[in-house]
């Protein structure tokens, strides 16, 4: 069978005819070309407005590349006419499988796109015979796509959460869909202040923040402060995700504490390397683990007692009222202030002046699942850190796009994979 049948079984044109294939060498390396010339009698487009045109010239042939076949590049070739618009001058005509200046077809782009989501940008870039950029490129003029046409309706609830994408104090904020019916990252911003959350509220338009019922987010005022203001309406919760969060984070400072004070008392330092051993949730911890959990008990330490005192913490999410669970908050509240263990309190007063917030748990049972954000944010910390070598906030923003957006693709007659 001849390429030319499967190509125009598979990617056929109106206008445009595939003259013939040929199989060359170039640079000592097998590429497959495509020849393409227009119809005599086809009609030709101004490549800005579509609008027909009357030909101007033609360019010298070019070459745009096409999906592989059995690991050979593969190349369209042709030659350009320039049309004469009225409103845009002497341009590109329309071509209806590649957009601008691309040297990519569009087909290849969604290809290499795809295969992105499941393989690092340089992997994919080396096993289709691109370059980088190209992969860069492809991914980058797909989420373009899909953030144009993605449906905006009907968008109850959001999450909101921050994330260091790298060293030192450099963040962004996501926001999340977290609707039963579509869950996805919604919008990036820069840095966690109050404007990173406004630009999103600005972005999204005060009818579609008017309709949403529940946001979920983590004590940080600046977006505690947007949200009261943005969409008073929607009840805001803050989530077992984020409150962990706070958890881990008192019971790490409590464990750089003791090791200084171990060291300088002498004793063995027992608590090096044991971060893991300490925030790690009961249930995911080995055996071997446990065993060092128990040594470590013994010796009666804070960061053991925050970590006893946090999992107690748990209980709160099996309440299915209101009054229950606020009699447990209370108990462990007088628990944890009449212990030694400062940077737990803080975490405890931290919660007792949002409480309001935390209970709006119970406004909601079942109507929403309390792990979501966790879920995202892991996928998005493993989207930052495989796209190492990704410094720009551009490349990143797209990248996470990419992986988190569930963005909507651009239609084809036939899927290449
Ligand atoms: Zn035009």
């Amino acid at each position: 069978m001849l390429v030319k049948t499967i190509l125009n079984f598979c990617h056929k044109f109106n206008s445009f005819i595939y003259q013939n294939v040929t199989l060359q060498q170039d640079h000592q390396n097998p590429v497959i070309i495509v020849k393409i010339i227009a119809r005599a009698n086809g009609k030709k487009f101004c490549s800005i407005c579509q609008r027909q045109c009357p030909g101007y010239d033609r360019l010298p042939p070019r070459r745009f590349q096409f999906i592989p076949i059995w690991g050979i590049p593969v190349f369209f070739q042709y030659a350009v006419r320039r049309v004469n618009c009225p409103i845009h001058g002497v341009v590109a005509e329309y071509l209806p499988w590649a957009k601008g200046k691309s040297h990519l077809t569009e087909v290849f782009k969604i290809y290499l796109s795809q295969w992105a989501k499941h393989l690092s940008w340089y992997k994919v870039a080396e096993l289709f015979h691109v370059q980088w950029y190209h992969v860069f490129e492809a991914v980058k003029s797909i989420v373009e796509y899909g953030l144009q046409y993605r449906d905006l309706t009907n968008i109850k609830a959001l999450g909101i959460d921050e994330i260091q994408y790298r060293l030192g104090h450099v963040y962004l904020t996501l926001v999340y869909q977290l609707d039963t019916h579509c869950r996805r990252l919604l919008y990036i911003s820069k840095d966690r202040t109050t404007k990173s959350l406004l630009r999103f509220f600005r972005y999204f338009g005060t009818a579609r923040n008017a309709a949403l019922e529940v946001i979920c987010c983590d004590m940080w005022k600046p977006y505690l402060k947007v949200i009261r203001k943005k969409a008073p309406q929607a009840i805001n919760l803050l989530d077992r995700f984020h409150i962990m969060k706070k958890f881990n984070e008192a019971i790490d400072n409590t464990r750089r504490q003791e090791i200084k004070q171990l060291e300088h008392d002498g004793q063995e330092p027992l608590l090096k390397h044991s971060r893991w051993l300490l925030l790690k949730n009961k249930d995911n911890q080995k055996e071997s683990e446990l065993a060092r959990l128990k040594v470590l008990l013994r010796y009666n330490l804070k960061s053991v007692k925050s970590l006893l005192l946090r999992d107690a913490f748990q209980k709160f999410w099996s309440y299915r009222t209101r009054y229950w669970a606020k009699k447990f908050f209370d108990q462990w509240l007088s628990r944890v202030n009449h212990s030694n263990l400062v940077e737990l309190k803080k975490v405890a007063k931290t919660l007792q002046r949002h409480e309001e917030l935390l209970f709006n748990w119970f406004k909601l049972n079942d109507h929403y699942s309390n792990s979501i954000s966790e879920g995202f944010n892991n996928k998005a910390k493993l989207t930052i850190r495989k796209a190492f070598g990704f410094k720009q906030f551009e490349t990143i923003e797209i990248a996470l796009y990419h992986q988190l957006g569930d963005l909507p693709l651009p239609k084809l007659t036939h899927e290449f994979f």
